[in-house]
């Protein structure tokens, strides 16, 4: 994925003079005149720009201060409802092998509580979308549960053979594209006139993927750009 996306978009950005800064997490921001006019992170702060883009999940962006310069919280002049997403999870389990006896470069599975399997070489992932029930599992238990589903599947797999194992629960994996995330996505307008928001949440019309996420990026990029007049 990161070469794929990540590396090639960091290419592309410092290639026109942009910095990017990683590992900073925005806290609150500073509203003047119904502009966005700081941001201050766990870090640092920022002034001086022109135009903000929050590509940031809902969740994460109801967590963000929006304080006057007196520090007191301006939020209660908008209500932007990010509080109302209802998220559907994924598990990835992560497996090492002495040896790896897979083939091809990944599998799906029918009727199994594994939906696909995908082959790194050096190691396999087994992704299990909507996998609310399974989250709540032990991970030793559900280790031990995975082994045996791999074991109908593919008779060459051996848990003997397996050196390491590593399982992510993504809770908020993506949000639900119900009735009525269509109406709540519409709903979420910038209160501010130079605040932009990018992120597969946004009303792109698309469910919660990569595609979704470029759309909204791409949108967003054109409404920071009328806004600027460039
Ligand atoms: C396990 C998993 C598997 C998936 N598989 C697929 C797939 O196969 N195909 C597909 O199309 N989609 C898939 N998706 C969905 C896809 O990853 C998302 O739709 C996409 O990444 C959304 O991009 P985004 O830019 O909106 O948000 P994100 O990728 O979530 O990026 C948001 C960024 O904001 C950062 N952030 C959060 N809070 C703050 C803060 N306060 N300050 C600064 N930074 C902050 C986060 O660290 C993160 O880097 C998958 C998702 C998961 C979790």
């Amino acid at each position: 994925m990161s070469e794929l996306f990540s590396i090639p978009a960091q290419k592309f950005l410092e290639e026109r003079n942009c910095t990017i800064i990683n590992s900073e997490r925005v806290e609150s921001v500073i509203v003047v005149d119904e502009r966005i006019v700081k941001i201050i992170t766990n870090k640092s702060s920022y002034e001086n720009f022109d135009a903000v883009v929050f590509a940031i999940p809902p969740y994460a962006l109801d967590k963000i201060s929006f304080l006057d310069l007196d520090d007191r919280i301006t939020s209660h002049r908008f209500q932007l409802s990010l509080d109302e997403f209802k998220y559907s999870s994924i598990l990835n389990v992560h497996i090492w092998l002495k040896e790896n006896p897979f083939k091809e470069k990944f599998y799906g599975l029918i009727e199994s509580e594994i939906h696909w399997l995908f082959n790194h070489g050096k190691h396999i992932s087994l992704t299990v979308s909507s996998a609310d029930a399974l989250c709540e599992v032990e991970n030793d238990e559900l280790i031990e549960d995975f082994y045996s589903e791999l074991e109908i599947f593919f008779p060459i797999f051996l848990k003997e053979n397996v050196v390491e194992w590593k399982i992510i629960k993504e809770k908020r994996a993506t949000f639900v594209p119900d009735c009525a995330s269509n109406e709540l996505r519409k709903s979420i307008l910038s209160p501010f006139p130079n605040m932009f928001f990018a992120g597969d949440w946004t009303d792109t019309e698309l469910p919660a993927t990569i595609e979704g996420a470029v759309l909204s990026g791409k949108i967003a990029a054109q409404k920071s750009c009328s806004f600027l007049n460039c």
